[in-house]
């Protein structure tokens, strides 16, 4: 067993809160005043430093960028009208963060590490949550090898961070979508379940193309047959047919296990909805278009909660959807919304209080 962490707290002198202003801020772009940083080295998790942030050193010959052993996570902290800070299902990720490490033959992060390093990193930096509806701190954990030595093999180093970044309104305006029948994002036996970072760098072209085309995104569709529906982007997909709400399942390895999927999940079938998670295809989504069955489209994640979809184009055929009359997204998204700021009884203890 591991024993207990050792955890360091090096404060920085000034906040550099005083010269940002927390509304309107851009996805991603400003970091809080600390970070989190702990090494493995010799098969075990050294101290684990929490400093003001600042850049890294590294060795060019550094594991990582050369090999991609790297994984990530996304997470957000919220303010409720009472001043009271959550983060919303952490636990969740801290698990789906050590699934994707064993897949990609990095040590696991002990849940004390994860877990406690983050609640005491955004316990520290908890100015920096906007208390403003819509308005959240993001949490970015992440790891990635450090051997010095371009031998290709699993690293025998890794540093595991934490960084946080305050985030205003997503405004995601809905989504012109391009089915794509070409370019693959995951294949069965491959490493779509992990958040690993290769994963974004492969679907670049391939969102590049579709943009070029006039689109915002494309619908990834299944390795063999292009022929079944996968995730939108880096979201999972969900689409409202009739009384029922059909989800790609997660038996093939292929589809990201998002917590905003599995939320999603339970609050269809408390708003009444029969929820299937199961294959489907294109044929099927154009089919219960063509009798007016199909009423939305969506997808689902951390960063954006619920993007509505309001085109989507497969081959000749465009499917448009009138998002100003929609009824379920919109109720999704308030119902998150009224969790998340603590405006409803959390029934489900999503809330993780710090
Ligand atoms: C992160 C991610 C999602 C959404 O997961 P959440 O836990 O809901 O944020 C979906 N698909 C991909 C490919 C992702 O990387």
């Amino acid at each position: 067993m591991i024993a207990a962490a050792d955890f360091n707290i090096t404060k920085a002198e000034r906040s550099k809160l005083n010269d940002i202003n927390l509304e309107n801020i851009p996805f991603g772009k400003f970091f809080s005043d600390h970070m989190l940083e702990v090494d493995y080295e010799d098969g075990e998790w050294k101290t684990v430093e929490i400093k003001p942030y600042q850049p890294l050193l590294m060795e060019p010959s550094m594991a990582a960028i050369h090999y991609g052993q790297a994984i990530f996570e996304g997470i957000k902290a919220y303010k409720n009208a009472a001043g009271e800070a959550a983060i919303f299902r952490p636990l969740d990720n801290f698990k789906r963060f050590n699934i994707s490490a064993e897949r990609m033959q990095m040590p696991t992060v002990p849940e004390e590490i994860f877990m406690e390093g983050m609640k005491m990193l955004v316990e520290l930096d908890k100015n920096w949550i906007p208390a403003k509806e819509d308005h959240s701190l993001y949490i970015r954990p992440f790891m990635f090898s450090t051997d010095e030595m371009i031998g290709v093999r699993p690293s025998e180093k890794y540093k595991f961070m934490i960084i946080l970044s305050p985030t205003g309104p997503y405004y995601s305006t809905p989504m012109r979508i391009y089915v794509e029948e070409q370019y693959v994002r995951a294949v069965p036996g491959g490493v779509g379940y992990a958040k690993a970072a290769g994963n974004y760098g492969a679907a670049m072209f391939a969102t590049a193309e579709a943009k070029k085309k006039g689109y915002d995104q494309v619908l990834w569709t299944d390795a063999y047959e292009h022929k079944y529906v996968q995730e939108c982007g880096t979201m999972n997909v969900f689409f409202i047919i009739g009384n029922t709400a059909i989800t790609p399942d997660l038996q093939a390895g292929t589809i990201l296990a998002g917590v905003t999927r599995d939320s999603t999940i339970t609050i269809l079938k408390e708003m009444g909805f029969n929820v299937e998670e199961r294959q489907l295809s294109i044929d099927d989504v154009m089919d219960a278009y063509k009798a007016g069955l199909l009423y939305e489209v969506f997808g689902t994640g951390t960063a954006a909660t619920v993007s509505y979809i309001k085109e989507l184009r497969y081959k000749d055929f465009t499917m448009t959807f009138d998002v100003a009359h929609w009824k379920t997204a919109p109720e999704l998204k308030k119902r998150f919304n009224d969790i998340r700021y603590g405006k409803t009884p959390d029934n489900n203890n999503w809330m993780y209080k710090i």
